[in-house]
C-alpha cells in the first residue's frame, strides 16, 4: 500500500489504481515508430505498481531493457463517474511526478503477438511517484514543465502543452469508461527522450508548475 504525500503531509487515501495513456505526445509516439493516436490508448496499473521514487526505487533484473517514461502525475481527491471538465478541476487533489517503467523488449514482444501490455508495464513497482504539490498551484494545466535527468545529462523534456489529450478533458473521458476514486493517480503520458535504466543510475526529475511552484526529486535506480 502506497499513500501519496502533498507537501508533506500523508494523504487521506492511499493509492489505488493508476490510469495511463499511452502516447499522448506525438514526438514520444514518432520515437517508437508507432502511428499518432486518434483517440487516448487507456491502461491500468494496479495498486503495487505504486512507490516511492526516492531515495530509491528498485528495477526488474533479467527482463531485458527497463525504459523510464517521465510522465505528470494527477492524484484524484473525490470521486469522478461520467464527469465533465470542471468537475474535473474541482477534484483534482494534487500533481506530481511519476516513472511509468516499462520493460520494452518484452512489450515489444507483446505488442508484435497483439497481447496486452501488463506484464511489461503493469508489476509491481512499475510506477515510482514523487511528493505531489497541491492542485491550487496550478493555473493552466497545459503549461506544465516536466525534465528528467540520468547521470547528469537531460534525457527527456517536455511540456503539457504539447499534449495530444489536455489533462481535464482526457480525465473526463477516463470517467466514462473508469470511476475514478480518491487515491486514483492518473500518468499522462511521456514525452520524447525515454530510454533504458541502468542499476546505479542516478536521476533527477524536474515539474514547474509556474515559476513559483516547482518541485525536484533526486533518486537512484537500485
Ligand atoms: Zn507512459
Amino acid at each position: 500500500m502506497f499513500v501519496p504525500v502533498i507537501e508533506g503531509e500523508a494523504f487521506a487515501h492511499p493509492v489505488g489504481k493508476i490510469v495511463c495513456v499511452g502516447r499522448n505526445y506525438a514526438e514520444h509516439a514518432k520515437e517508437l515508430n508507432n502511428p499518432v493516436p486518434s483517440a487516448p490508448i487507456l491502461f491500468i496499473k494496479p495498486a503495487d505498481a505504486a512507490v516511492a521514487l526516492a531515495p530509491s526505487f528498485a528495477i526488474p533484473a533479467d527482463q531485458g531493457s527497463v525504459h523510464h517514461e517521465l510522465e505528470i502525475a494527477v492524484l484524484i481527491g473525490s470521486r469522478l463517474r461520467a464527469a465533465d471538465e470542471h468537475e474535473v478541476a474541482a477534484a483534482i487533489a494534487g500533481v506530481g511526478l511519476g516513472l511509468d517503467l516499462t520493460l520494452r523488449d518484452v512489450q515489444a514482444r507483446l505488442k508484435e503477438k497483439g497481447h496486452p501490455w501488463e506484464v511489461a508495464k503493469a508489476f509491481d513497482g512499475a510506477c515510482p511517484l514523487t511528493e505531489f504539490l497541491r492542485a491550487d498551484k496550478v493555473a493552466d494545466w497545459q503549461a506544465i514543465a516536466l525534465q528528467l535527468t540520468r547521470n547528469g545529462d537531460r534525457q527527456q523534456q517536455g511540456n503539457s502543452g504539447d499534449m495530444l489529450f489536455p489533462v481535464l478533458p482526457l480525465i473526463a473521458h477516463m470517467s466514462r469508461i473508469f470511476t475514478l476514486n480518491p487515491g486514483d493517480v492518473i500518468m499522462t503520458g511521456t514525452p520524447a527522450g525515454v530510454g533504458p535504466l541502468q542499476s546505479g543510475d542516478e536521476l533527477s526529475l524536474q515539474l514547474t508548475v509556474t515559476a513559483g511552484a516547482q518541485l525536484s526529486s533526486h533518486t537512484r535506480v537500485e
